[in-house]
């Protein structure tokens, strides 16, 4: 067949007889979990890509399809759903072939296509060269970029693979993908608790860098292990033994493999001969529950010394990727330093395959979009921590790797940098260097020319235009701007510069800003001015410029005090209020106070400085209550109709009984409208009730009330109440 065959095969309805056969040991795995509608899916995703790479070859020679089949055979062998399988089949086609994403969009539906298309944009990243320090923002960065965590375990089997095959590149190709792989990808599994694949990833790539030390690790694991053998299993059989006549029933227990790249680490790390590395053996203790694990310890502790501050309680406080265990090391035999994990079988599956074994599998839920699917994902690793200190905290952490507050940007050199969301260039400006933010004058955006008030997104390289010339600095640039570093750094320039430039500053702006309304300044004389200036809460005319020429005010809304003004008869009382239109009032970006959390259709009032821009509170909030009749900067607000979706944070309190399993209960009625939780505090009241302050995201005053009402019906809710700060 020719190079042009695809598109006819896209042009096909694959209900025919015309799809290819699944090679048959991949057939036979999908067919372990895999339903006939699944499998044909993937069969048409084979399909597409077989014909998409049709003609391609990869390094050793062999077609070029083996490669995205061998990807998706490592999902399938973790169980994945059928969107990763087919993903994985196609994670290539959008590279140089002659699909594209709405092709796949048709053929897939939008979750294969924002996966494919989420692994590409990954792909394109330039990693090369970076600093170590950098690292863990990459990793974020990568985090972020990817929506859909399918992505990230995509992207991971994609390079999993290809270091598993890393012989056929050149060797200096060799290196380079094997240190980004020891820096980047391992880590990045191990963030989504993908232990069994970093240990294989750090071990490939360590081999490929040091081939000659990685020899002479494992013959000497050899050798010592001939030796260790019969100790390995003598403990091995004690140890079972001891646990199975103090009641535990169902125990397995394990002598464990340590990677060499980690025992290499070890011996760089803590300076120590591999000898006395290799002496520690590791033991894996596996039981049916939690309780059992417990009391498993205590059995173990009674028999074997303990060594000292080693033991570890994983489960009560599991790690920031979900893993959970209980750690000890003990002297066995009265001579020989063990380490021992213990943990459930559901746990040790965890613990291999992270994210994945969260992922598993399931016939119904094929339905239910992959957000929220990872909100389900999230209330589980909530529910894990019930016992933890600060569930927030770690809720946290992993809301915010998936659905981050921050854009990762590039500069040209290739530095990252980390901004709130909503930043500008004259942010990105700021904040590599402040005399680079004094000079902009332009920007490029990959590469091309864009106004300097865009909102920046993750993953772009940001190159800044700067003037050597003086120039004077334009008092609106404040609209833009919303990292307090640019903020605090263009008020501190606009007060250097002089009183007189800066009221000429502020009546260019401000008439600029009436005139947009079809009036003037001259339009304000006499008595008609006073009353304004008084609304304004300014002395004089020649103030108030200077004051916005300085950036102390905000041009557009003084401007709006103007021609309100005019219908104003008394008083603060009948400010007309300001829209609020896709959460800017006049074009300026509103932050939301963080006492009060007000979304959508509350009663709001606006405050606006120069400090921190505009910030919007409820209107019962106790923070501002007390000043908003004294305060002219408070501006009643009404909401607009968003052009697009917004979600809001909100606050609430709920009270329950203190039963076991209240909370995956609670975050089960979150997950099924589809509400994200950000984070979540417990506190128990008494002995018999436990209260959570869960703060969540809506649309507005309606979902929040559904939401709520549907929390109170649960039985063991005793209250649900919003908290906004009021009392
Ligand atoms: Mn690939």
């Amino acid at each position: 067949m020719s190079d042009h065959a695809l598109p006819n095969i896209l042009l096909n309805d694959f209900s025919g007889g015309n799809l290819l056969r699944l090679p048959s040991n991949f057939y036979k795995s999908a067919k372990l979990y895999l339903d006939y509608k699944s499998i044909k899916k993937v069969q048409k995703a084979y399909s597409v890509g077989f014909y998409a790479h049709q003609g391609q070859k990869r390094r050793d020679g062999s077609k070029y399809i083996t490669h995205p089949l061998e990807v998706a055979k490592i999902l399938l062998d973790l169980r994945m759903d059928s969107d990763s399988i087919c993903s994985a089949l196609m994670h290539d086609v959008l590279e140089d072939c002659d699909v594209n994403k709405n092709n796949l969009k048709e053929l897939f539906g939008s979750d294969v296509a924002d996966i494919v298309d989420g692994v590409s944009k990954l792909g394109k990243l330039d990693i090369k060269g970076r600093k170590d320090t950098e690292a863990n923002n990459l990793q974020k960065m990568m985090l972020a970029m990817s929506k859909d965590v399918r992505v990230v375990l995509v992207k991971i089997c994609d390079r999993l693979h290809n270091m598993r095959t890393i012989e056929h590149l050149p060797r200096s190709k060799q290196i380079q993908k094997s240190k980004e792989t020891i820096e980047l990808y391992a880590p990045l599994a191990l963030r989504i608790g993908m232990q069994d694949i970093r240990s294989e990833l750090e071990d490939l790539a360590f081999r490929c860098i040091h081939p000659l030390r990685a020899s002479m690790l494992e013959s000497a694991i050899r050798k010592s292990s001939g030796g260790r053998k019969k100790i390995v299993s003598k403990i091995r059989k004690d140890l079972k033994r001891r646990l199975k006549t103090n009641g535990i029933e169902k125990v397995g227990v394990k002598g464990r493999e340590k990677n060499i790249y980690s025992i290499y680490r070890k011996i760089k790390s803590k300076h120590k001969p591999f000898s006395e590395i290799l002496d520690v053996y590791g033991f894996r203790i596996l039981v049916d529950s939690i309780d059992d694990c417990y009391r498993s310890l205590g059995i173990i502790h009674n028999y074997f010394s303990p060594i000292e501050n080693r033991f570890k309680d994983y489960i009560a406080i599991p790690k920031s990727n979900g893993y959970q265990a209980l750690h000890t090391s003990l002297l066995a035999l009265n001579a020989f330093p063990i380490e021992v994990q213990i943990l459930t079988r559901n746990m040790s599956s965890i613990a291999s395959f992270g994210i994945a074994a969260h992922w598993q599998y399931k016939t119904k839920e094929n339905n239910i979009s992959s957000g929220l699917r990872a909100t389900k994902w999230l209330t589980g690793l909530v529910d894990l921590q019930k016992k933890t200190k600060n569930p927030s905290e770690f809720a946290q952490s992993i809301k915010t790797d998936l659905n981050s507050d921050e854009v990762f940007l590039f500069s040209p050199k290739g530095d990252i940098y980390a901004l709130r969301k909503g930043a500008t260039p004259i942010d990105f400006a700021y904040e590599v260097h402040t005399d680079l933010g004094d000079t902009i004058i332009g920007c490029k955006v990959n590469r091309n020319e864009v106004p300097l008030n865009i909102e920046l997104e993750t993953g772009q390289t940001v190159e800044v235009i700067s003037s050597k010339k003086d120039f004077e600095l334009d008092p609106a640039w404040l609209n833009y701007v919303v990292t307090s570093k640019a903020r605090s750094a263009i008020r501190s320039r606009l007060r250097k510069q002089k009183i007189s430039d800066a009221r000429k500053a502020g009546k260019v702006m401000l008439e600029t800003e009436l005139k947009r309304a079809g009036t003037s300044l001259s339009d304000y004389r006499g008595s008609s001015l006073k009353k304004v200036l008084d609304i304004i809460g300014v002395t004089s005319l020649n103030k108030l410029l200077t004051d916005l020429g300085l950036g102390k005010r905000t041009g557009s809304i003084v401007a709006e005090r103007f021609y309100s003004g005019l219908q104003i008869r008394e008083g603060i009382k009948e400010l007309k209020p300001v829209l609020i239109l896709d959460n800017k009032i006049e074009s300026v970006t509103i932050r939301f106070a963080k006492c009060c959390m007000p979304i959508k259709g509350d009663n709001v009032i606006a405050h606006s400085d120069t400090e921190r821009g505009i910030v919007l509170h409820h209107k019962r909030c106790k923070q501002v209550t007390p000043f908003i009749k004294k305060d002219s900067r408070y501006m009643p607000a009404i909401w607009g109709d968003n052009s697009k979706d917004h979600l809001y944070k909100a606050k609430i309190d709920i009270n329950t009984e203190d039963k076991v399993g209240v909370l995956s209960e609670l975050g089960s009625v979150f997950a099924r409208s589809g509400i994200n939780i950000g984070s979540v505090n417990t506190k128990t009241i008494d002995k018999k009730f436990a209260g959570f302050e869960v703060e969540i995201e809506v649309k507005d005053t309606q979902e929040l009330k559904n939401i709520m009402q549907k929390v109170r019906s649960m039985k063991l809710t005793t209250s649900c109440k919003r908290n906004i700060n009021d009392k």
